[in-house]
């Protein structure tokens, strides 16, 4: 009843075919560097067909179609300058930022 098979215990065994469910690759919109996801903030744009609000999602719950960005104000400004929201989530219209600026700014408060 004590027994356990050992190769129930081994996470990283050979079974993955290369595929770690661990370390998963998003390209940041903002400077198109490919980083751990983990790294970046998920957001996704809600609104109507011309009224967009791009609104973060850290825990990666919302429905739609999403966006990766490093929740940095440097990222943020890239992202803006490239129009790479609207590309990204395939939106167009105006496209409001001010609620990720205000993550972003708050993430960045030990730089500041
Ligand atoms: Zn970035």
């Amino acid at each position: 009843m004590a027994y356990r098979h050992p190769l129930r215990h081994r996470r990283h065994g050979s079974f993955g075919e290369g595929l770690d469910l661990s370390t998963v690759i998003r390209t940041c919109i903002g400077c198109r560097e490919r980083v751990d996801k983990t790294a970046l903030v998920r957001v996704v744009g809600i609104g109507s067909s011309s009224n967009w609000v791009i609104t973060p999602d850290p825990g990666g719950s919302l429905p739609g179609r999403g966006a990766h960005l490093h929740p940095t104000t440097r990222c943020l400004e890239l992202a803006i300058k490239r129009k790479a929201f609207g590309r990204a989530l395939k939106i167009e219209g105006t496209i409001d930022t001010i609620l990720l600026a205000e993550v972003v700014r708050g993430t960045n408060d030990q730089k500041n």
